[in-house]
């Protein structure tokens, strides 16, 4: 599959995800002749011998692939066991993904497989509450036809949908007793959060401070290299030995593809250099990277194969930051939103705009953005933005892109 090839069957399943992932509660039928069906005849030859490199997840002990499966998109039969061919046996899937079927297709497969015990098997909730979480998780247990979860994440944790208290639930008296409640039942094994709101960095210290959260999910990329704030709360994180699973590695995509087009005639693969970035920042346990296609299973093995950064990629990788780090947001909003005196969710906020415009998740965008409190969203018409955009590290013009995340989400 060629670039621009790759680039518009990402853009399609892109849809077809973005269009089933609302809706979050329902349990829809899986359709098994889809999720069994034997690879199309003209699929192209997967030729990777090999296994992907292993690492320890933190203070889990557990040795997993430094490449892990995203269950962002429809995976099938086909693709599983190729996963499990090349070491790929961490499979992340949560709630709401597919409109609730990732669960429900991971499930079957694994069962079809007889594969559970050799597969990490990870799935998230949003609980409003710690106690929800005992609910939730039988539910996890129902959809993935499993009686434990390896992994299991608050999702998403800062996003509109969590109390703003929730920066402190890391360290949290209450949480630890139904985390420990869970682990004794013998429901989860691990226990951690994904997050990729602008608290990030203080969930982080609060969960090294806290001393009960296994792992973390969270949103690293090359283009995070100069946020102080983050990488000492990673360090932090690190020292308290919790595993660390990158996520939002390609640091935005497909409206970027033509500045990554012009770095191609020199050899420069964007996908494989932005995974190979994280892996040589040494902190990372694994990257969990949506891979929709056999083809690109494949070449983010072949990476991981290969993961060591040439001096020329990362130059590429440098140069192709620089030319677009001012067009996607950072979500270091603990440096733009103390400069606003509103209650705006400015990381949010551009993060849904990324979700709509970068990604193509319109839906999930609009969605997202209508669940921020009303004076959020309202206030982006009467504030001031310019001292924001004057602490801004990346020189996004933050006015600007508000305006337009109001207009095209409302
Ligand atoms: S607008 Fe700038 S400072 Fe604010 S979160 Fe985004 S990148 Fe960071």
């Amino acid at each position: 599959m060629d670039h621009f090839s790759r680039r518009k069957f990402i853009k399609s399943t892109v849809l077809m995800g973005a269009a089933s992932m609302v809706g979050c509660n329902s349990t829809p039928e899986v359709d098994d002749a889809k999720i069994f069906a034997p690879p199309p005849a003209n699929s192209p030859a997967s030729t990777l011998v090999g296994k992907v490199p292993t690492g320890v997840l933190g203070k889990t002990g557990v040795t997993v692939p430094i490449l892990s499966h995203g269950g962002g998109y429809e995976l099938n039969n086909v693709m599983v066991a190729r996963a499990f061919d090349l070491g790929i046996n961490y499979f992340d899937v949560a709630d709401c993904y597919l409109n609730g079927q990732s669960e429900a297709i991971l499930g079957k497969v694994l069962e079809k497989q007889g594969k559970r015990k050799e597969a990490f098997v990870v799935t998230k909730n949003h609980p409003k509450q710690f106690k929800d979480l005992l609910v939730m998780v039988d539910q996890r247990l129902t959809s993935l036809r499993t009686d434990y979860l390896d992994l299991y994440f608050m999702h998403q944790l800062g996003d509109a949908e969590y109390p703003k208290e929730c920066v402190d639930w890391p360290k949290s008296k209450e949480l630890k007793e139904v985390v420990e409640a869970l682990k004794k039942q013998k429901k989860i094994k691990f226990f951690g959060f994904s997050c990729h709101a602008g608290i990030l960095p203080q969930a982080l210290e609060a969960a090294a401070e806290g001393g009960f959260v296994d792992a973390i999910m969270l949103r690293y990329n090359f283009r995070e290299v100069n946020s102080d704030a983050l990488n000492r709360a990673i360090d932090k994180a690190k020292q308290a030995n919790i595993g660390l699973i990158a996520m939002k590695t390609q640091g935005g995509r497909v409206s970027f593809q033509e500045k990554a087009d012009a770095f191609k005639e020199k050899g420069f693969n964007q996908a494989q250099s932005t995974l190979k970035a994280v892996w040589a920042d040494g902190r990372m346990d694994t990257i969990v990277s949506n891979m929709p296609s056999l083809q690109i299973v494949q070449e983010n093995a072949m990476a991981a194969l290969q993961k060591e950064i040439s001096q020329t990629e990362r130059q590429m990788l440098d140069d192709y930051a620089k030319a677009t780090n001012h067009l996607v947001c950072h979500g270091c909003d603990h440096l733009c939103s103390s400069q606003v005196n509103s209650p705006v969710r400015i990381g949010d906020t551009l993060r849904y705009l990324m979700y709509h415009d970068n990604y193509e998740e319109y839906s999930r965008a609009k969605d997202l953005f209508g669940k921020l409190p009303l004076e959020a969203r309202e206030a982006i018409f009467t504030t001031d933005f310019k001292m924001a955009e004057a602490a801004c590290p990346y020189n996004l013009e933050i006015g600007k892109m508000m305006h337009k995340a109001a207009h095209k989400l409302a």
